[in-house]
Protein backbone atom coordinates (compact mmCIF):
# COMPACT_ATOMS: atom_id res chain seq x y z
CA UNK A 1 0.00 0.00 0.00
CA UNK A 2 1.37 3.39 -0.75
CA UNK A 3 1.98 5.58 2.48
CA UNK A 4 -0.63 7.55 2.53
CA UNK A 5 1.27 10.40 4.59
CA UNK A 6 3.99 10.49 1.51
CA UNK A 7 3.22 13.16 -0.81
CA UNK A 8 4.89 13.75 -4.56
CA UNK A 9 4.97 17.68 -5.28
CA UNK A 10 5.96 18.90 -8.87
CA UNK A 11 8.13 22.08 -8.36
CA UNK A 12 8.58 24.99 -11.15
CA UNK A 13 11.01 27.34 -10.00
CA UNK A 14 10.19 28.96 -13.12
CA UNK A 15 11.67 32.49 -14.43
CA UNK A 16 13.51 35.22 -12.57
CA UNK A 17 13.29 35.74 -8.74
CA UNK A 18 11.40 31.66 -8.87
CA UNK A 19 15.25 29.94 -8.85
CA UNK A 20 16.20 32.62 -5.67
CA UNK A 21 12.80 31.72 -3.55
CA UNK A 22 12.26 27.91 -4.58
CA UNK A 23 15.28 26.26 -3.00
CA UNK A 24 14.20 27.95 0.52
CA UNK A 25 10.55 27.23 0.62
CA UNK A 26 11.54 23.80 -0.18
CA UNK A 27 13.97 23.70 3.09
CA UNK A 28 10.76 25.55 4.86
CA UNK A 29 8.63 22.68 4.01
CA UNK A 30 11.02 19.95 5.52
CA UNK A 31 11.50 21.52 8.30
CA UNK A 32 7.96 22.18 9.23
CA UNK A 33 7.33 18.83 8.57
CA UNK A 34 10.13 17.31 10.54
CA UNK A 35 9.07 15.21 13.92
CA UNK A 36 5.32 14.85 12.29
CA UNK A 37 4.07 11.83 9.83
CA UNK A 38 4.09 13.61 6.94
CA UNK A 39 6.85 13.72 4.09
CA UNK A 40 7.38 14.95 0.45
CA UNK A 41 9.20 13.56 -2.80
CA UNK A 42 10.36 16.62 -5.02
CA UNK A 43 10.28 16.32 -8.55
CA UNK A 44 12.09 19.59 -9.96
CA UNK A 45 10.74 20.72 -13.29
CA UNK A 46 12.03 23.09 -15.87
CA UNK A 47 9.62 25.46 -17.65
CA UNK A 48 9.01 28.97 -18.43
CA UNK A 49 10.24 31.76 -20.37
CA UNK A 50 13.79 31.14 -20.58
CA UNK A 51 12.92 27.37 -21.15
CA UNK A 52 10.94 28.63 -24.42
CA UNK A 53 14.18 31.02 -25.28
CA UNK A 54 16.27 27.70 -25.24
CA UNK A 55 14.13 25.26 -26.66
CA UNK A 56 11.21 26.54 -28.29
CA UNK A 57 8.39 25.41 -26.07
CA UNK A 58 7.41 27.19 -22.40
CA UNK A 59 5.70 23.38 -21.27
CA UNK A 60 7.54 20.10 -21.90
CA UNK A 61 5.10 17.27 -22.16
CA UNK A 62 7.10 15.29 -19.49
CA UNK A 63 7.27 18.18 -17.03
CA UNK A 64 3.23 18.38 -17.96
CA UNK A 65 2.99 14.95 -17.04
CA UNK A 66 5.18 14.52 -13.89
CA UNK A 67 2.68 17.62 -12.65
CA UNK A 68 -0.52 15.84 -13.64
CA UNK A 69 1.14 12.72 -11.71
CA UNK A 70 2.12 14.65 -8.40
CA UNK A 71 -0.41 15.11 -5.37
CA UNK A 72 0.70 18.71 -5.69
CA UNK A 73 2.05 21.30 -8.07
CA UNK A 74 3.98 24.25 -6.27
CA UNK A 75 5.23 26.93 -8.92
CA UNK A 76 7.39 29.98 -7.69
CA UNK A 77 6.80 32.34 -11.27
CA UNK A 78 6.94 32.29 -15.14
CA UNK A 79 7.29 34.89 -17.55
CA UNK A 80 9.83 37.35 -18.59
CA UNK A 81 8.21 40.32 -20.51
CA UNK A 82 10.63 40.35 -23.31
CA UNK A 83 10.26 36.84 -24.37
CA UNK A 84 7.27 36.20 -25.98
CA UNK A 85 5.11 33.84 -28.36
CA UNK A 86 5.56 34.92 -31.67
CA UNK A 87 2.15 36.82 -31.26
CA UNK A 88 3.19 39.21 -28.56
CA UNK A 89 1.77 37.16 -25.58
CA UNK A 90 3.66 36.66 -22.66
CA UNK A 91 5.18 32.99 -21.91
CA UNK A 92 2.63 32.02 -19.10
CA UNK A 93 2.74 27.91 -19.03
CA UNK A 94 1.27 28.70 -15.60
CA UNK A 95 -1.94 29.58 -17.31
CA UNK A 96 -1.92 26.59 -19.79
CA UNK A 97 -1.38 24.81 -16.54
CA UNK A 98 -5.20 26.17 -14.74
CA UNK A 99 -6.30 25.26 -18.15
CA UNK A 100 -4.92 21.96 -19.14
CA UNK A 101 -5.91 20.59 -14.98
CA UNK A 102 -8.94 22.43 -15.13
CA UNK A 103 -8.12 24.48 -11.99
CA UNK A 104 -11.53 26.54 -11.61
CA UNK A 105 -10.57 28.20 -8.19
CA UNK A 106 -8.02 30.99 -7.86
CA UNK A 107 -7.80 31.54 -4.10
CA UNK A 108 -6.40 34.71 -3.14
CA UNK A 109 -6.15 35.38 0.73
CA UNK A 110 -6.10 38.84 1.83
CA UNK A 111 -4.90 38.27 5.08
CA UNK A 112 -2.37 41.18 6.85
CA UNK A 113 0.53 40.47 9.65
CA UNK A 114 1.35 42.21 12.39
CA UNK A 115 4.61 44.56 12.72
CA UNK A 116 4.91 45.62 9.03
CA UNK A 117 3.68 48.98 8.00
CA UNK A 118 0.79 48.74 5.88
CA UNK A 119 -1.10 51.11 3.17
CA UNK A 120 -4.39 51.50 4.99
CA UNK A 121 -4.44 53.10 8.86
CA UNK A 122 -7.65 52.26 10.02
CA UNK A 123 -7.20 49.46 12.94
CA UNK A 124 -9.48 47.35 11.27
CA UNK A 125 -7.59 47.46 7.70
CA UNK A 126 -4.29 46.53 9.57
CA UNK A 127 -6.67 43.24 10.24
CA UNK A 128 -8.04 42.10 7.49
CA UNK A 129 -8.68 38.34 6.68
CA UNK A 130 -10.84 37.44 3.68
CA UNK A 131 -10.28 35.82 0.54
CA UNK A 132 -10.74 36.23 -3.30
CA UNK A 133 -11.89 33.66 -5.07
CA UNK A 134 -11.14 34.20 -8.85
CA UNK A 135 -12.90 31.56 -11.79
CA UNK A 136 -9.91 30.89 -13.81
CA UNK A 137 -11.10 29.17 -16.57
CA UNK A 138 -13.17 31.39 -18.45
CA UNK A 139 -14.37 34.81 -18.28
CA UNK A 140 -12.48 37.50 -20.61
CA UNK A 141 -9.16 35.48 -20.28
CA UNK A 142 -10.34 32.73 -21.91
CA UNK A 143 -10.49 33.83 -25.69
CA UNK A 144 -6.97 34.96 -24.71
CA UNK A 145 -5.26 32.18 -27.38
CA UNK A 146 -7.86 33.89 -30.48
CA UNK A 147 -7.66 37.30 -29.87
CA UNK A 148 -9.07 38.81 -32.83
CA UNK A 149 -6.90 41.91 -34.30
CA UNK A 150 -9.35 42.34 -36.81
CA UNK A 151 -7.45 45.32 -39.16
CA UNK A 152 -5.95 48.87 -38.01
CA UNK A 153 -9.03 50.06 -36.75
CA UNK A 154 -10.64 47.27 -34.80
CA UNK A 155 -9.55 44.48 -32.19
CA UNK A 156 -11.96 42.25 -30.76
CA UNK A 157 -12.00 39.70 -27.26
CA UNK A 158 -15.01 37.62 -26.12
CA UNK A 159 -15.97 37.19 -23.01
CA UNK A 160 -17.27 33.87 -21.89
CA UNK A 161 -19.07 32.90 -18.95
CA UNK A 162 -20.90 29.18 -19.03
CA UNK A 163 -23.45 27.97 -16.35
CA UNK A 164 -20.82 25.47 -15.15
CA UNK A 165 -17.66 27.25 -15.16
CA UNK A 166 -20.01 29.75 -12.74
CA UNK A 167 -21.48 26.82 -10.75
CA UNK A 168 -18.92 25.54 -9.40
CA UNK A 169 -16.73 28.46 -8.79
CA UNK A 170 -19.94 29.61 -6.77
CA UNK A 171 -20.28 26.31 -4.65
CA UNK A 172 -16.72 26.55 -3.90
CA UNK A 173 -17.16 29.61 -2.46
CA UNK A 174 -19.94 29.09 -0.60
CA UNK A 175 -17.98 25.91 0.63
CA UNK A 176 -15.47 27.88 1.46
CA UNK A 177 -17.24 30.46 3.47
CA UNK A 178 -18.86 27.92 5.26
CA UNK A 179 -15.46 26.87 6.93
CA UNK A 180 -14.63 29.80 7.68
CA UNK A 181 -17.98 30.63 9.77
CA UNK A 182 -17.08 27.52 11.53
CA UNK A 183 -13.62 29.58 12.69
CA UNK A 184 -15.87 32.54 13.80
CA UNK A 185 -15.85 34.96 10.03
CA UNK A 186 -18.99 36.09 8.98
CA UNK A 187 -20.17 33.31 6.86
CA UNK A 188 -20.67 35.77 3.97
CA UNK A 189 -19.90 35.45 -0.20
CA UNK A 190 -19.73 38.50 -2.34
CA UNK A 191 -20.34 38.40 -5.78
CA UNK A 192 -18.66 40.75 -7.60
CA UNK A 193 -19.35 41.60 -11.20
CA UNK A 194 -20.78 44.36 -13.47
CA UNK A 195 -24.37 43.08 -14.18
CA UNK A 196 -25.55 46.58 -14.46
CA UNK A 197 -23.65 46.82 -18.06
CA UNK A 198 -22.92 43.16 -19.52
CA UNK A 199 -25.40 40.51 -20.15
CA UNK A 200 -22.62 37.67 -19.30
CA UNK A 201 -22.26 39.41 -16.17
CA UNK A 202 -26.28 39.60 -15.53
CA UNK A 203 -26.26 35.56 -16.30
CA UNK A 204 -23.31 35.53 -13.73
CA UNK A 205 -25.23 36.92 -11.09
CA UNK A 206 -28.33 35.29 -11.97
CA UNK A 207 -26.21 31.66 -11.48
CA UNK A 208 -25.12 33.19 -8.25
CA UNK A 209 -28.14 34.21 -6.70
CA UNK A 210 -29.66 30.28 -7.74
CA UNK A 211 -26.63 28.56 -6.35
CA UNK A 212 -26.66 30.22 -3.44
CA UNK A 213 -30.13 29.12 -2.35
CA UNK A 214 -29.22 26.20 -1.44
CA UNK A 215 -26.56 27.67 1.18
CA UNK A 216 -29.03 28.75 3.87
CA UNK A 217 -25.98 29.17 6.82
CA UNK A 218 -24.44 32.04 4.87
CA UNK A 219 -25.34 35.19 3.69
CA UNK A 220 -24.66 35.95 -0.04
CA UNK A 221 -24.71 39.46 -1.31
CA UNK A 222 -23.83 41.36 -4.98
CA UNK A 223 -21.53 44.12 -5.95
CA UNK A 224 -20.48 46.16 -8.75
CA UNK A 225 -16.57 45.73 -9.40
CA UNK A 226 -16.38 49.32 -9.54
CA UNK A 227 -18.07 49.70 -6.23
CA UNK A 228 -15.61 46.93 -4.88
CA UNK A 229 -12.73 48.52 -5.71
CA UNK A 230 -13.96 51.37 -3.79
CA UNK A 231 -14.57 49.54 -0.90
CA UNK A 232 -11.55 47.33 -0.83
CA UNK A 233 -9.95 50.85 -0.24
CA UNK A 234 -12.65 52.62 2.18
CA UNK A 235 -13.68 49.71 4.26
CA UNK A 236 -11.99 46.29 2.86
CA UNK A 237 -12.78 44.64 6.64
CA UNK A 238 -16.63 44.39 4.94
CA UNK A 239 -15.57 41.00 3.13
CA UNK A 240 -15.65 38.06 3.98
CA UNK A 241 -15.32 35.74 1.04
CA UNK A 242 -15.38 37.50 -2.57
CA UNK A 243 -16.21 35.22 -5.78
CA UNK A 244 -15.83 36.95 -9.19
CA UNK A 245 -14.83 36.51 -12.99
CA UNK A 246 -11.24 35.97 -14.16
CA UNK A 247 -10.18 39.35 -15.29
CA UNK A 248 -11.77 40.87 -12.21
CA UNK A 249 -10.47 38.45 -9.97
CA UNK A 250 -6.90 39.28 -11.69
CA UNK A 251 -6.89 42.88 -10.75
CA UNK A 252 -8.60 43.07 -7.80
CA UNK A 253 -5.78 40.58 -6.50
CA UNK A 254 -3.25 42.71 -6.80
CA UNK A 255 -5.58 45.24 -4.76
CA UNK A 256 -5.52 43.12 -2.31
CA UNK A 257 -2.07 42.40 -2.21
CA UNK A 258 -1.30 45.94 -2.15
CA UNK A 259 -3.51 45.67 1.53
CA UNK A 260 -1.23 43.24 2.49
CA UNK A 261 1.72 45.87 1.84
CA UNK A 262 3.24 44.54 -1.08
CA UNK A 263 3.33 41.63 -3.70
CA UNK A 264 6.13 39.65 -1.83
CA UNK A 265 3.40 38.78 1.16
CA UNK A 266 0.75 37.24 -1.00
CA UNK A 267 0.33 33.65 -1.61
CA UNK A 268 -2.16 31.99 -3.96
CA UNK A 269 -3.62 28.93 -4.82
CA UNK A 270 -6.13 27.63 -8.37
CA UNK A 271 -7.83 24.40 -7.23
CA UNK A 272 -9.84 22.08 -9.38
CA UNK A 273 -11.42 18.62 -8.37
CA UNK A 274 -8.56 16.55 -9.23
CA UNK A 275 -5.04 19.21 -9.12
CA UNK A 276 -4.22 22.03 -7.26
CA UNK A 277 -1.07 24.56 -8.19
CA UNK A 278 0.23 27.08 -5.59
CA UNK A 279 1.87 30.36 -6.29
CA UNK A 280 2.92 33.39 -4.95
CA UNK A 281 0.36 36.21 -6.73
CA UNK A 282 3.74 38.10 -7.89
CA UNK A 283 5.47 37.35 -11.46
CA UNK A 284 9.40 37.21 -11.84
CA UNK A 285 10.58 40.49 -10.92
CA UNK A 286 13.18 40.89 -13.55
CA UNK A 287 13.73 44.27 -11.68
CA UNK A 288 15.08 42.96 -8.61
CA UNK A 289 16.70 39.10 -10.30
CA UNK A 290 20.01 38.17 -8.46
CA UNK A 291 20.25 40.88 -6.24
CA UNK A 292 19.09 39.03 -2.81
CA UNK A 293 15.99 41.48 -2.53
CA UNK A 294 13.22 38.78 -3.49
CA UNK A 295 10.68 38.74 -0.45
CA UNK A 296 10.48 34.55 -0.50
CA UNK A 297 6.91 35.56 2.53
CA UNK A 298 4.31 34.84 -0.32
CA UNK A 299 6.07 31.63 -1.74
CA UNK A 300 6.15 30.45 2.06
CA UNK A 301 2.34 30.70 2.81
CA UNK A 302 1.27 29.12 -0.75
CA UNK A 303 3.59 26.12 0.53
CA UNK A 304 1.48 26.51 3.78
CA UNK A 305 -1.54 26.23 1.68
CA UNK A 306 -0.49 23.26 -0.23
CA UNK A 307 0.15 21.34 3.38
CA UNK A 308 -3.28 22.74 4.43
CA UNK A 309 -5.54 21.92 0.93
CA UNK A 310 -3.70 17.78 1.10
CA UNK A 311 -3.93 17.23 4.43
CA UNK A 312 -7.38 18.22 4.26
CA UNK A 313 -7.81 16.13 0.65
CA UNK A 314 -5.97 12.90 2.13
CA UNK A 315 -7.15 13.20 5.77
CA UNK A 316 -3.32 13.65 7.12
CA UNK A 317 -3.88 16.19 9.97
CA UNK A 318 0.15 16.07 10.34
CA UNK A 319 0.08 18.46 7.12
CA UNK A 320 -2.31 20.61 8.23
CA UNK A 321 -0.05 20.46 11.00
CA UNK A 322 2.40 21.39 9.09
CA UNK A 323 0.66 24.47 7.30
CA UNK A 324 0.40 25.96 10.35
CA UNK A 325 3.78 26.00 11.95
CA UNK A 326 4.23 27.94 8.09
CA UNK A 327 1.83 30.29 9.50
CA UNK A 328 2.75 30.84 12.81
CA UNK A 329 6.31 31.39 11.97
CA UNK A 330 5.96 33.79 9.42
CA UNK A 331 3.52 35.78 11.68
CA UNK A 332 6.28 35.47 14.95
CA UNK A 333 9.24 37.05 12.40
CA UNK A 334 7.20 39.98 11.72
CA UNK A 335 5.11 40.57 14.84
CA UNK A 336 8.30 41.94 16.36
CA UNK A 337 8.29 44.84 13.81
CA UNK A 338 12.06 44.31 13.34
CA UNK A 339 11.77 42.64 10.19
CA UNK A 340 11.38 44.36 6.98
CA UNK A 341 11.58 43.45 3.13
CA UNK A 342 13.33 45.68 0.74
CA UNK A 343 9.77 45.72 -0.98
CA UNK A 344 8.70 47.59 2.22
CA UNK A 345 11.48 50.03 2.31
CA UNK A 346 13.03 47.83 4.67
CA UNK A 347 16.81 46.29 4.41
CA UNK A 348 15.86 42.77 4.77
CA UNK A 349 16.79 40.53 1.66
CA UNK A 350 15.89 36.72 1.02
CA UNK A 351 18.27 35.23 3.28
CA UNK A 352 17.11 37.05 6.30
CA UNK A 353 13.59 36.81 6.02
CA UNK A 354 14.25 33.10 5.48
CA UNK A 355 16.52 32.54 8.39
CA UNK A 356 14.07 34.55 10.84
CA UNK A 357 11.50 31.88 9.55
CA UNK A 358 13.42 28.72 9.44
CA UNK A 359 14.90 29.43 13.04
CA UNK A 360 10.93 29.95 14.36
CA UNK A 361 10.28 26.82 12.99
P1 LIG B 1 2.96 39.09 -13.82
O1 LIG B 1 2.45 39.60 -15.12
O2 LIG B 1 3.66 37.78 -13.92
O3 LIG B 1 1.95 39.17 -12.73
P2 LIG B 1 3.99 41.63 -13.14
O4 LIG B 1 4.35 42.39 -14.37
O5 LIG B 1 2.67 41.92 -12.53
O6 LIG B 1 4.13 40.09 -13.41
P3 LIG B 1 5.75 41.25 -10.88
O7 LIG B 1 6.85 40.39 -11.35
O8 LIG B 1 4.72 40.65 -10.00
O9 LIG B 1 5.11 41.97 -12.13
O10 LIG B 1 6.38 42.50 -10.17
C1 LIG B 1 5.70 43.70 -9.88
C2 LIG B 1 6.58 44.52 -8.94
O11 LIG B 1 6.60 43.88 -7.67
C3 LIG B 1 8.02 44.63 -9.39
O12 LIG B 1 8.53 45.88 -9.06
C4 LIG B 1 8.71 43.56 -8.59
O13 LIG B 1 10.06 43.79 -8.35
C5 LIG B 1 7.93 43.54 -7.29
N1 LIG B 1 7.92 42.18 -6.72
C6 LIG B 1 7.25 41.14 -7.20
N2 LIG B 1 7.46 40.05 -6.47
C7 LIG B 1 8.30 40.43 -5.46
C8 LIG B 1 8.88 39.73 -4.35
N3 LIG B 1 8.66 38.45 -4.12
N4 LIG B 1 9.69 40.43 -3.54
C9 LIG B 1 9.93 41.73 -3.76
N5 LIG B 1 9.40 42.43 -4.76
C10 LIG B 1 8.58 41.79 -5.62
MG1 LIG C 1 0.83 40.90 -12.09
Amino acid sequence: MQDKSRFTIAVFPGDGIGSEITPITLEVINKACSKLDVSFDFKVLDAGAAYYAKHGESLPAEAMSVAKKADAILLACMGMPDIRYPDGREIAPQLELRETLDLYAGVRPVKTLKGLPLPLGDARAQALDFVLVRESTEGLFASRSSSKIIDNERAEDTQVITRKGSERVFNFACKLAQRRKELGFKGKVTCVDKANVLGSFFFFRQVFDEVTQAYKDIDADHIYVDAAALQLVRQPWMFDVMVTENMFGDILSDLGAGLMGGMGMAPSADIGDEHAVFQPCHGSAPDIVGQGKANPTAMFLSAAMMLDWLGSKHDVPAACDAAQRINRAVETAYEAGNLKPFEFGGQHGTDEIYNRIIDLL
